[in-house]
């Protein structure tokens, strides 16, 4: 007898994972797809995967069954890049920014991520646990099983190991399962502001070494761009990260094309974010290296700025990832659904490879792959259902959400409520 039985999907939507790794160019396209299809979980884990009419008798006995008719059933999503820990939202500089205020004025005057920096510094461990994991509902809510989140408002030992163990916490909690990053170098902090060096000096001499020994996170991010760190200062601290013994995270040329690409390139960095601005041999150095371009459509939805090269990075082999870029001040958007559609509709990706790089793509730029992010056996049982009767509709129908429910690792975590489609 099994736990789990869900049959009759009008599309089993596997994303299989047929050369162990991350889909790059055309491979994109291939959803591995199985209509009326069905999937059997036991203890957490898919057990097999195929014909309903093959998979209904054979597991006849299953503890629980849900009925999937016309309704997709895909690996849960993964969201590749977030800043979850966080408390406070900022509605008000998004109303000066839709007045024609820059975001990188609004950092400038001290608002921003300086503001959410106060906000986060103030609040307890307790107070900002809480409002961690009501983003994790959130997400969750939209299909999300999996999602990176990283530090970065707390600017100083204390706080950047508060924001990082409260996602350890609730990674621990689940059922959203947490990869935690460190991004200290977010930007510099108001007391520092006129002694750079002095915050970069605590982050690579105090504040990272703490963070490995306490072993919160094996990523390290730095916000390379305009207002933030430059070039030559992600270098530095990028190096001495990798020093460290932390892999490579790069939030590269979003504002201004500083050469963030071509910099997590030379350091085999595992990802360069955002790309907005990505030089033509960033895109050529990324492609060598293997480096993913996590893609943060709802960005530039939200700043009302270009997409990034989306069809370009594609076609010159990159791995792509997508992300929601979930935080209070560029990107207050938890709906991968959402992402997935702006993936499409703004950046031009196709629907098969929103599909891919927001499931598989995403599981291997965080080192996950070879558990998540595609639905085959052996693999951790994280599946969303939708209520479409086909991909197609996830894109074609929009404005309104198609989650119906979540499974996390066999476990129903998020229900809705019809009706679907
Ligand atoms: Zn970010």
């Amino acid at each position: 007898m099994i736990d789990l039985l869900i049959y009759n999907a009008s599309q089993l939507i596997t994303v299989k994972d047929s050369k162990r790794g991350p889909k790059i160019g055309e491979e994109m396209l291939d959803l591995g797809i199985i209509e009326n299809g069905a999937v059997a979980i036991d203890k957490g884990k898919i057990l097999e995967v195929g014909q309903s009419s093959e998979l209904v008798g054979k597991y006849r006995e299953a503890k629980k069954k849900i009925d999937a008719s016309g309704c997709i059933v895909l690996p849960g999503f993964v969201d590749a890049h977030t800043h979850l820990p966080f408390v406070g939202t900022r509605e008000d500089e998004f109303l000066m920014r839709l007045r024609g205020a820059e975001y990188v004025e609004i950092l400038k005057a001290g608002g921003g991520i300086l503001n959410t920096v106060k906000k986060v510094r103030k609040a307890t461990k307790e107070e900002l646990l809480k409002a961690t994991k009501a983003h994790a509902l959130k997400l969750i809510s939209s299909g999300v099983t999996t999602t990176e989140a990283k530090s970065g408002y707390g600017l100083n030992l204390e706080d950047e190991i508060k924001q990082l163990e409260v996602l350890r916490e609730l990674n621990e909690q689940g059922p959203l399962e947490i990869v935690p990053t460190f991004l200290g170098a977010h930007v510099i902090p108001e007391e520092y502001k006129s002694d750079r060096r002095k915050y970069i000096e605590l982050l690579e001499n105090v504040v990272m070494p703490e963070v490995l020994k306490r072993n919160l996170a094996m990523y390290c991010d730095i916000f390379c761009d305009e207002g933030a760190f430059s070039l030559e200062e992600s270098e530095e601290i990028l190096v001495k990260a990798k020093e460290l013994g932390f892999k490579l995270r790069i939030h590269a040329d979003e504002i201004a094309s500083l050469g963030g690409a071509e910099l997590a390139a030379k350091l085999g960095a595992k990802s360069a974010e955002h790309l907005i601005k990505v030089s033509d041999r960033g895109i050529e150095l990324m492609a060598e290296r293997g480096v993913f371009a996590v893609l943060l459509p709802g960005t530039s939805f939200s700043l009302r700025k270009p997409y990034a090269p989306a069809r370009k990075i594609i076609s010159a082999g990159v791995p792509v990832a997508l992300g929601t870029d979930f935080n209070p001040g560029s990107c207050y958007c938890s709906s991968m659904e959402m992402i997935l559609q702006l993936a499409v509709l703004g950046m031009g990706m196709f629907p098969e490879e929103a599909i891919t790089a927001s499931t598989l793509n995403s599981a291997y730029a965080l080192d996950m792959g070879d558990r998540v992010g595609s639905i085959e056996v052996g693999k951790q049982a994280d599946v969303t259902i939708m209520g479409v009767p086909n991909y197609a509709f996830l894109f074609y129908e929009i404005g309104r959400t198609h989650v119906k429910s979540v499974i996390k690792r066999g476990e129903i975590v998020y229900e809705a409520q019809g009706p679907y489609y």
